[in-house]
């Protein structure tokens, strides 16, 4: 059952309030409400929660956000354009929508919220893996969030769900996968958008995991994960030349092959590997 509100149809508030789609603000409008209130229900339980939601647009999520009870939503919107359309939205459903005009990438959202808070969002693909980079590296685990519900490039997604063995698998899998459980919800073609972008999207539900999978320091597993994927071709005794002077007994204590490569190690046996060049 999806939950539509009585607003007017997206196709009008964008031409009554002129919202041409740039391509500079990453602009790809979903207009479909079905399909909007089938992201918001993937995003889990809203009523007991506030969301945050990064650039709103024409408002088409948000709609689907608080017409399946959101606490609270607070969107953060770069485009000014927006923001009148978005105002509409405020109106209907007094109390429940926050709206801030701004950079996400420079707006503090925490103020704003009260806990327990999910993220959802169909993001600016020029933007969204820093933000998601974010949001998988706050100082404190677990995170402010329970649940980030996010739209990708497909091959973005892939890569955070990837597994050992495949091209996608890397830091991103390994940094999304270490503390959270993500999974892709929905895949969407071009035409899902408008206008169309040139590739295929898919929407990831992440839910936070109270701790790490494994146990490992976050900057040891973050630094050997890089130099091991810079040189992914490369055996781990050379790739890993520079991270201990006895590389090859460090592999082979946490476990590893100094033969194997890069996209061969699992999650578990990088944090095995953090934790034994940890040990001074
Ligand atoms: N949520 C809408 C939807 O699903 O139709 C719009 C999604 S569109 C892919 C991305 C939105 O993010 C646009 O409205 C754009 O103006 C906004 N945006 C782009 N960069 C931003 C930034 N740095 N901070 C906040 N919003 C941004």
């Amino acid at each position: 059952m999806s939950s539509i509100d009585t607003l007017p149809p997206l196709r009008d508030v964008i031409d009554r309030h002129d919202l041409q789609a740039r391509k500079s603000m990453g602009q790809n409008f979903l207009l479909d409400l079905n399909l909007t209130s089938k992201i918001a229900r993937y995003a889990g339980t809203l009523d007991t929660h506030d969301v945050l939601e990064i650039g709103p647009g024409p408002g088409g999520l948000t709609r689907g956000l608080l017409a399946n009870g959101a606490r609270k939503v607070l969107a953060i919107e770069k485009d000014a354009r927006c923001l009148p359309a978005l105002q509409e939205i405020a109106e209907a459903y007094p109390g429940r929508l926050q709206l801030i005009e701004g950079d996400a990438l420079d707006t503090d959202p925490l103020a704003h919220l009260t806990p327990p808070i999910r993220i959802a969002s169909n993001l600016p693909y020029n933007v969204g893996t820093e933000l998601l980079i974010r949001w998988l590296t706050p100082k404190q685990w677990p995170p402010y969030w329970d649940s980030l519900t996010l739209m990708f490039q497909r091959e973005v997604a892939q890569r955070i769900t990837a597994a050992p063995g495949s091209k996608a698998y890397g830091r991103l899998a390994i940094l999304s996968q270490w503390r959270c459980d993500p999974q892709i919800v929905i895949n969407l073609p071009p035409e899902a958008f408008s206008p169309p972008p040139k590739v295929s999207s898919a929407v990831v539900h992440f839910t936070a995991l109270p701790e790490p999978r494994f146990p490992a320091d976050f900057k040891t597993l973050e630094r050997v994960v890089a130099m091991a994927f810079n040189q992914r071709r490369k055996m781990l005794r050379a790739s890993l030349k520079g991270a201990a002077p006895d590389i090859e007994d460090r592999l082979i204590a946490a476990g590893l092959k100094p033969t194997e490569r890069a996209e061969q190690i699992s999650l578990e046996g990088f944090c095995a590997l953090a934790r034994e060049l940890k040990k001074t």
